[in-house]
């Protein structure tokens, strides 16, 4: 088990497969982000022996993200290597979905068991303006193809302030009351050179909940409001689906935060909203032990962060979303 100092039980790793990305979503990246060298970036054996690691401290539900896990070369194997890697028990991936028509189903294959696909709007011009140039069909393929090879879908939308903040909202809610689906609304969070766009087009829980019962009618709390993981999920009246709300910026959810992220360059970053990291790819390639890499991991987690510091005006600045890992 690994404890950190406020008694959380840290137990869930987010793994940045690549910084790099097949779209530049305008709450994510600037357009002509530039991107790691391939030595920078973990190699296969170097994320196997630290998910050694990280499961050897308690560590049991693994879910990768980016940038864009799915043009990380050799993704199937990693997926696998990972599936088999003893205690743990779950391997999810956040992935914008463009790739799952081909990858799905050798994901499945390899022990992939969740997929969170992120499409913000329904609307074709809207989605190509946030993504710069992504078609929203593809992650409509992508999304049947998923569901076709049997994995658990849940669907992420990042609202922003005159882009997808009005109909966008009700159309993505509404798909609720045909679909069994989680429908998830992020509110937007600022890092480096995109922070002030961020924090301009922030739309908080409160306005998303107000626009979607104006056009659907209530939302009631399912599980009597208690957190599905970092999301409070509400229902419509009569919906197979539900409705998520993952508040990082103004109901943020530190208690029951059990996550730590490690970046594509192999940082293990404690909080998303704070700097704070621990260099483990480093000391790996210097030929630290085993033990070594577990007491920095071990000291690392016992220090993580609560809470952000946004409304101090500290905003993390180190990097940018898709270099962290969302
Ligand atoms: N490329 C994949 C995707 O888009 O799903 C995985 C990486 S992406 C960085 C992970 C998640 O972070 C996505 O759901 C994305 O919408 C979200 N995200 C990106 N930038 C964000 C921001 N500034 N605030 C909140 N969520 C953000
Ligand atoms: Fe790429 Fe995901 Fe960032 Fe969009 S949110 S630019 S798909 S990493």
């Amino acid at each position: 088990m690994s404890l950190d100092r406020f008694g959380r039980n840290i137990n869930y790793l987010r793994i940045s497969l690549t910084d790099k990305c097949n779209l530049r979503c305008v709450y994510c990246m600037p357009e002509d982000m530039t991107f790691r060298p391939r030595a920078e970036l973990m190699q296969d054996d170097e994320i196997d022996r630290l998910v050694q690691l990280f499961a050897g401290l308690g560590f049991r539900k693994i879910r990768l993200t980016g940038g864009e896990p799915t043009v990380r070369h050799n993704v199937v194997d990693i997926v696998r290597r990972i599936a088999h890697t003893p205690g743990i028990e779950t391997v999810a991936m956040t992935t914008n979905g463009l790739l799952l028509d081909k990858l799905a189903r050798p994901l499945a294959d390899a022990g992939l068991k969740r997929v969170n696909i992120s499409i913000d709007t329904l609307n074709p011009e809207k989605f190509n303006k946030i993504t710069r140039w992504g078609k929203v069909e593809d992650v409509w393929t992508g999304i049947e193809s998923t569901q076709q090879a049997g994995l658990e879908v849940k669907l992420n939308a990042v609202v922003v302030r005159n882009y997808n903040d009005k109909e966008d909202v009700v159309d993505l809610a509404r798909l609720t009351l045909a679909h069994p689906w989680q429908v998830r609304f992020i509110e937007m969070m600022p890092f480096g050179d995109v922070a002030d766009f961020q924090q301009a087009g922030i739309v908080s829980q409160a306005e998303l909940m107000t626009t979607i019962s104006a056009e659907l009618g209530p939302l009631s709390p399912v599980n009597n409001g208690e957190l599905d993981g970092e999301a409070q999920l509400y229902r419509l009246d009569g919906a197979p689906g539900t409705i998520g709300f993952i508040s990082s910026v103004t109901q943020p959810f530190c208690a029951s935060c059990t996550r730590v992220r490690l970046t594509a360059d192999g940082r293990l970053r404690l909080c998303l909203l704070r700097e704070k990291e621990v260099d483990l790819l480093t000391p790996l390639r210097d030929g630290a032990t085993n033990d070594d890499l577990k007491a920095i991991i071990e000291d690392g987690i016992w220090w993580k962060p609560w809470g952000h510091k946004l409304e101090e005006h500290i905003i993390p600045l180190n990097r940018v979303m898709s270099e962290i890992g969302g």
